[in-house]
């Protein structure tokens, strides 16, 4: 009878602390970030930047400690808009085959992570898949043109540019009408990639009508090399491709992550962290072609992103509510973090994990939450439950509070890789163990009507308090999680 009384009054302070997180919080936060005003939270936008002040002051108003940049709690990195300049930029092949390409006619710029400069190195033709094993030393294509098929995929991209060449061109087979296309997108004003540094490789695509006839002065047969089976580099002894790569920027620009931090009140724990995270930003307003897919319908052009990610956004704060005011306060450090840039491609989840406030092996787990304002009512998909030993702790979590009437389930849909799409990937790469939550898109999904009075604010209240009492449960443990070891070769080692 003593010991449970002392369990009850043990287990009290948790409890309150979760009732902090209720359904009119949750639906006045996600009113003000989603509302109209905020424009859909482009990244990188004046909107943005004013959800991210709203986080901050929340996070200041909660004691928490900014875990930003001098001693704010923003944390930025800078994005450029810059434009290929078409008509002067050039490409010459010299040596047993003169030719020169003209932009758009003959070749485009696949990507704008350079600068502006003249680029010349020896013509290497690699043939057959770029996936496959190279036969030979890969250090000896660092300072050359590569000739090689398109990647596959981005860690087939990842690969070629990981061998430091000067410049690659991919061989463009694609039809007329498409090929105009990337023409014309590839000239437009884009945002760079912030997460890539500056500089050569310069890729490119020459169109394989270019490009054989080239080829085949210099003795070689391009559909030879794209039909080959195994990945092979042949010299193209004596050629050179010399490049005239010119582009400017239009605009400089930065955007903002949130971070804050509560201290664990464990002397020695306090020196680890569990992460909660979610991204704030969304896809801006609908333009002509849409953002982000998002179509304006009638007079809204609004893509609100309501749930995608307000949900995420405001539990977090809700649940940074609810360990503040928490005594004592959990044994591990806590660290709230808000990205932006997650619908441009994991951009302030990925600077984070390459810029953490802390050292990155002192985080325990990253909790990582998207769109959990919609559909079923009683189950929470957590995907990567199978990677770690936080599927198991999550299930006795859950098991221990069936007052939420939420079960958290695997991922049912494993085929669409989700363990790899959102920000929480960029702590798995670095060793973090992580589970992300997820109740699944829907009919809204990146349109003017994902707003915020579609959100089931009750239901999001449950899952909230799910993940703060998992978050808790993580915090206070004696060990910290544990990869399953298979799943650590697969996704840290082979990085
Ligand atoms: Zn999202």
């Amino acid at each position: 009878m003593l010991a449970f009384l002392l369990l009850l009054q043990a287990q009290a302070p948790v409890q309150r602390a979760a009732q902090t997180i209720s359904s009119e919080d949750i639906r006045r936060r996600i009113g003000i970030i989603a509302d109209d005003s905020m424009r859909g939270r482009d990244t990188p936008s004046p909107e943005l930047d004013k959800v991210a002040q709203y986080i901050a002051r929340e996070y200041r108003r909660l004691g928490l400690k900014p875990g930003g940049e001098n001693g704010s709690f923003l944390q930025r990195y800078s994005i450029d808009r810059v434009q290929v300049v078409a008509e002067s930029s050039v490409a010459f092949i010299h040596g047993g085959a003169d030719v020169t390409f003209s932009y758009g006619t003959d070749f485009v710029f696949v990507d704008n992570s350079f600068d502006s400069g003249d680029y010349a190195g020896d013509l290497v033709l690699l043939s057959g898949p770029l996936g496959g094993t190279l036969a030979g030393d890969s250090a000896s294509l660092a300072g050359k043109m590569l000739i090689a098929n398109r990647p596959r995929n981005r860690g087939e991209f990842q690969r070629v540019l990981a061998w430091k060449p000067q410049g690659v061109v991919f061989v463009g087979t694609a039809p007329d009408s498409v090929w105009r296309r990337n023409v014309e997108r590839s000239t437009r004003p884009q945002l760079r990639d912030p997460s890539r540094s500056v500089g050569p490789p310069v890729v490119l695509a020459v169109r394989a009508v270019s490009l054989q006839p080239v080829l085949g002065r210099l003795g070689q047969d391009l559909s030879v090399a794209q039909n080959a089976t195994t990945l092979e580099a042949k010299p193209l002894t004596g050629a050179q491709l010399h490049l005239h790569a010119r582009i400017q920027a239009v605009e400089r620009n930065s955007a903002p992550n949130v971070v804050s931090i509560l201290e664990g009140s464990d002397p020695t724990l306090k020196n680890e962290y569990v992460v909660f995270s979610a991204h704030m930003d969304h896809v801006g307003v609908a333009g002509p072609r849409g953002s982000g897919g998002c179509r304006a319908k009638g007079a809204d052009s609004i893509c609100n992103g309501a749930d995608d990610d307000g949900s995420g956004t405001v539990a977090v704060v809700e649940i940074a509510e609810a360990l503040a005011g928490m005594n004592p306060r959990p044994k591990r450090s806590i660290i709230f973090l808000n990205v932006s840039g997650e619908e441009k491609g994991l951009w302030g989840s990925e600077y984070f994990s390459d810029h953490p406030a802390v050292p990155i092996s002192s985080i325990v787990a990253d909790l990582n939450i998207d769109m959990i304002g919609r559909n079923w009512k009683d189950t929470i998909v957590a995907i990567g439950k199978e990677h770690s030993d936080l599927g198991a702790t999550l299930n006795r979590v859950g098991a221990a509070h069936p007052e939420l009437n939420m079960r958290p389930i695997d991922d049912i849909w494993p085929d669409e890789n989700f363990y790899f799409r959102s920000d929480h990937y960029n702590f798995a790469r670095k060793g973090v163990p992580i589970l992300f939550f997820f109740s699944g898109t829907h009919a809204d999904y990146h349109q003017v009507s994902d707003s915020p009075d579609k959100i089931d604010a009750e239901k999001e209240s449950r899952v909230a308090r799910l993940i703060f009492y998992l978050g808790v449960d993580i915090a206070n443990a004696a060990e910290r999680p544990k990869w399953n070891p298979d799943s650590y070769k697969r996704i840290v080692s082979g990085n």
